[in-house]
């Protein structure tokens, strides 16, 4: 192999791998970003997705919280999230009453009274703020981790000094908790939906744990915030400092092929060009590493979950009265009770779309207008989100088109069940990705939205120490969501990954 051209080649423009490029050209080394696509940013992109109107939508990603604050200040990014006063609003009917259960980010007394409203004894409120206030306590000694060395198992447990919480976090399924500590099937589905974004599991499957633990933990709050100006503000950002940084950026780069040799690292462009280094980062997925290197693939769950975005002429009435504003600031759950979930798990599993399809979204644009253009936002236009449960690759692969028709119009009749109108009335345009159509355009394996299946952010006592970035190759890293640690919009294996090189290459 000829000499190296670069300290270290990474493959995928995605956040994490312009995090990496970044820190590690700050430290001094020559680095090259080979994105495939004609844009950096992979899943977190901001497009305007239709031609005829001036609005710039998250395509894929649109809420941030694992970002940690230490990655933004530490790359000078100019980059901020707005809080939502909202959390959550569940429409639900008790008596042939439209009825929501409203929970406000700050505990306030319309939030008690919705609480009462759906159960007078105050138990389910109670169970409520017992259960988040010890996990607040949780996520605040876990979050400074994620930028640290991984711990072990056993050390983990010990620096945050919650036996019981840990247990019920960590080592039992997230149901037990759920159903030991809580009674309404409305206020369990609200809790439970933080255990399946983008994983397709039950209630009793650990895995279900590990995406709560990642949507509970986000610098130590938790808090989902919106990226203002869309998501695509922070992939700007990220390519100014990188580039100021001295980072070189190709796209339209897609590598074909990696191998390494003790001294040197070589990757493959699909035109033939071979380019050299010391060390590669992956930021595509391991599968997609593993088809790279000609090695074979980990295992993964697929995709499940199918993103809808929509242009409204205005915002829906809703049956139960509440303001839409409020209604759609937070995030909007529809047809996500506990058990609706369960049979939507079930109906998944045996090949069908589920009868009863579990929904949520929100409104952008109620916290940061910015994304359109003064024009639309004179003329009253909002945005929704929409992202469906439980529709995995399997239910897309004989045809994505006919698939994606029908999961979009059982999307639409879970909304419209909760709706004065039909939401047709006020769309002015719409769009659908199915898991297949993530793949497609993104690369992520069978649409799964953290590339592989999340880990809990721990090793093993007995496993390597390391930064969860490690492969069995010391001269390749993964350097995105697939990472221990990765996935989301977090920055932090880009972080990791490159903390590992400079210590490798130390
Ligand atoms: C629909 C959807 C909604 C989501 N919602 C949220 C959300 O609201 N909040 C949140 O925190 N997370 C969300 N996620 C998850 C989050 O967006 C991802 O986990 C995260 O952005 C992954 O970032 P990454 O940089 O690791 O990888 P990616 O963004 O996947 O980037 C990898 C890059 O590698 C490139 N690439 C792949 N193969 C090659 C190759 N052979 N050669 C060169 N380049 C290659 C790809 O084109 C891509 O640009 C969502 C994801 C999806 C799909």
């Amino acid at each position: 192999m000829s000499a190296p051209q670069y300290d270290v080649t990474i493959v995928g423009g995605g956040h994490n791998g312009l995090v990496a490029a970044t820190y590690l050209a700050k430290a001094g080394k020559s680095v090259l970003v080979l994105e495939a696509n004609s844009e950096v940013g992979g899943a977190t992109a901001s497009v305007r997705a239709f031609p005829e109107f001036d609005a710039h939508l998250s395509r894929y990603a649109y809420l941030v919280s694992l970002l940690p604050d230490e990655i933004v200040q530490d790359l000078g990014l100019d980059f901020h999230t707005l809080s939502r006063k909202v959390s959550s609003y569940t429409p639900y009917s008790r008596d042939e009453k439209a009825l929501g259960l409203y929970v406000a980010r700050e505990w306030d007394k319309e939030t008690e009274d919705s609480f009462l409203l759906l159960d007078p004894t105050g138990a389910e409120w109670q169970a409520w703020q017992d259960f988040y206030n010890e996990i607040a306590v949780f996520a605040k000694k876990i979050a400074p981790t994620m930028l640290q060395p991984l711990k072990t198992r056993s050390e983990l447990k010990e620096l945050i000094g919650m036996p019981d919480v840990w247990d019920y976090l960590m080592e039992r399924p997230i149901g037990e908790v759920i159903e030991a500590r809580f009674k309404d099937d409305v206020v369990r589905g609200v809790i439970f939906t933080d255990a399946l974004v983008g994983t397709f599991a039950s209630a009793q499957d650990l895995q279900a744990n590990i995406c709560f633990l990642y949507h509970l933990i986000g610098n130590g709050t938790g808090e989902w915030k919106v990226p203002r100006g869309g998501m695509g503000a922070i992939v700007k950002e990220l390519k100014r400092v990188a580039v100021q940084a001295g980072v070189e950026i190709k796209v339209n780069s897609r590598v074909s092929s990696i191998k390494t040799s003790e001294n040197s690292a070589t990757v493959k462009l699909e035109d033939g060009t071979e380019i050299n280094s010391e060390y590669i980062l992956c930021n595509a997925a391991p599968q997609t590493l593993a088809k790279l290197r000609g090695t074979s693939a980990p295992k993964s769950l697929p995709g499940a979950q199918m993103k809808i975005n929509i242009l409204l002429k205005a915002l829906p009435a809703l049956k139960s009265g509440v303001d839409p504003q409020l209604a759609f600031s937070g995030t909007f759950h529809a047809n996500e009770f506990y058990s609706t979930f369960d049979s939507a798990y079930k109906d998944a599993q045996n090949g069908k779309l589920p009868e009863k399809l579990p929904i949520e979204m929100y409104c952008h644009t109620l916290t940061d207008p910015s994304i359109l253009s003064k024009e639309l936002q004179d003329a009253g236009y909002q945005t929704l989100t929409i992202f469906g449960f439980h529709t995995p690759a399997e239910l897309f692969d004989a045809d994505n088109e006919a698939t994606k028709a029908a999961a979009l119009k059982a999307a639409l009749v879970s909304l419209n069940e909760l709706l004065v109108e039909p939401i047709e009335n006020v769309i002015a345009a719409i769009e659908v990705k199915s898991p297949l159509d993530i793949e497609g355009e993104i690369g992520l394996p069978r649409g799964n939205i953290f590339h592989k299946d999340l880990s809990f952010p721990f090793r093993e006592d007995n496993q390597t120490p390391g930064w969860g970035v490690e492969t069995d190759d010391p001269r390749i890293f993964i350097c995105g969501a697939g990472a221990i640690r990765g996935g989301g919009v977090s920055g932090i294996p880009g972080h990791n990954a490159a903390m590992a090189v400079l210590q490798a290459s130390a």
